[in-house]
Parts: structure tokens; C-alpha cells; sequence
């Protein structure tokens, strides 16, 4: 591996948040300067020219790439406008988009519809969902729901920095604390992060809590700051 791409993978990985790079790095050029027994390296390709979702959904194909591939029903790749200027991203799938291979269908996705189609009929804003991109970091449904691991989101995050740069949308809504660690390398929780602008490369990202979150009852402050958040972005991205 020449200097330039090891800079260019250094820039790559460290753009989606990914914590072993340097390891993953030095074992990356410690192939091409061994004189003899490689070190086995995987580091999945830089986002092509030209990409479109369908090479990114041809590519990702019957995805064995990590240990969620077990116990999954369906891929669950995105869905929405594909000119959408709005892209959201949750954690991962549920049971429900397991089952249909489609994002935010059970009821965190109803609420995230009623959410998105309620804010821009008040706001005056003439967009329903099918206008939106949604898609998710992890591709697989995560057994028991359990948070995805680093290195699946790690694995899985090539693919989403690929959907967004084939998209380019004017604005990224990240749902929950899972989308922002990956979108914006953070440690910080969701309560600090939302209400303000972040950038993922040159998109500005907002952060807003997961609709699954809002479903518990107790969270009626949170529900009222994600709307706002989600007004901010509407508008922001309609006007
Ligand atoms: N939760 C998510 O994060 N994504 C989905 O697609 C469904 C529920």
C-alpha cells in the first residue's frame, strides 16, 4: 500500500468514526514492507466514481460480511426518493423490517411517518415520506434488538458512507444515539447532541432522538424537542 493510500484510508475510516484504523493501518502497510508471511487484511474498497444505490445494493449481494447475517430474515438496504434531499438513518432493523426487508415499518416507523408527514403539513411544507431516503448503519436486524457492535457498524458503515455519497442529500437526520456514533465519530449522547448542526464530510447532519425512544411514554419533553428538531430540518432542507 503506497503512503497516499494509506493517507486516503487513514481519512476514510476516521470520517466514519472507525476506533481501530491506526491498527488496522499499521497492519495494512506491514504487508507491503514484510519480506515474507502477509498479514491477512480486509479493508473494504473507497466509495467508487459514478457509485449508484443499485451497485451499492449489487455489492453489499447476500452480505456474509459479519456475525448479523445469522440470524437474519431479509436485508434491510433503504427506501425512499432517490433524488431525496432529506436522507434519516436509524440503528438497524427491528423484527418487523426484518420480516419485510424495508426500514422503519413497525411502530417506531409509524410514529417516524406521522412525525415527518404532521411537521411538514403544519409547517406548510408540501413533502410526504415516499419523498425521504431512510435507511439504517447496521443492514441486518441485530439478534434480540441488542445495539449493533462496533466492528458491524464498522463493517456495515462502508456501505452507508456509500449511499450517502451516491444520494448527496442537503441534510442527513441521524436517529439515536447509534446513527451519531457512526455518522460523527462521537462519544456524546443524543440530550447533547441534538438541536444544533454537525456535519458528516461537508452535509450537515442533525441529531434527533430514535422514534423508539419516544414511544415510552415518560419522554414527552424528548417528543416535543424531536419535533423541533425535525422542523429545523424541514425547513432547512425545503425553504
Ligand atoms: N429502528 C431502526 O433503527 N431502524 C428501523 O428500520 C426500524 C427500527
Amino acid at each position: 500500500m503506497s503512503p497516499e493510500q494509506l493517507r486516503r484510508y487513514l481519512n476514510y475510516y476516521q470520517d466514519l468514526g472507525v476506533k481501530n484504523i491506526y491498527r488496522r493501518a499499521a497492519a495494512a502497510s506491514a504487508v507491503s514492507h514484510a519480506a515474507a508471511a502477509p498479514m491477512p487484511v480486509e479493508l473494504p474498497p473507497l466509495e467508487p466514481a459514478g457509485d449508484t444505490l443499485a451497485k451499492i445494493k449489487e455489492d453489499i449481494g447476500d452480505c456474509r460480511r459479519c456475525r448479523l447475517c445469522e440470524g437474519r430474515s431479509k436485508i434491510v438496504f433503504g427506501s425512499g426518493n432517490e433524488k431525496a434531499r432529506l436522507v434519516l438513518v436509524g440503528e438497524g432493523p427491528g423484527a418487523d423490517e426484518d420480516a419485510q426487508g424495508l426500514p422503519f415499518v413497525g411502530r417506531a416507523g409509524q410514529l417516524l411517518t406521522q412525525m415527518i408527514e404532521n411537521t411538514a403539513a403544519k409547517e406548510g411544507i408540501p413533502i410526504q415520506r415516499p419523498d425521504v431516503y431512510i435507511c439504517n448503519v447496521v443492514k441486518c436486524r441485530p439478534p434480540e434488538n441488542r445495539a449493533p457492535q462496533p466492528d458491524e457498524m464498522e463493517i456495515c458503515g462502508q456501505f452507508l458512507a456509500r449511499q450517502l455519497m451516491a444520494l448527496r442529500p442537503r441534510a442527513i437526520c441521524a436517529l439515536g444515539s447509534t446513527a451519531a456514533k457512526a455518522l460523527l465519530a462521537t462519544k456524546d449522547g443524543v440530550t447533547r447532541l441534538r438541536g444544533r448542526w454537525h456535519k458528516w464530510r461537508d452535509i450537515p447532519v442533525m441529531v434527533t432522538y430514535h422514534p423508539s425512544y419516544l414511544l415510552r411514554a415518560y419522554n414527552q419533553s424528548a417528543k416535543r424537542e424531536a419535533w423541533e428538531d425535525l422542523k429545523t430540518v424541514l425547513h432547512f432542507v425545503y425553504d
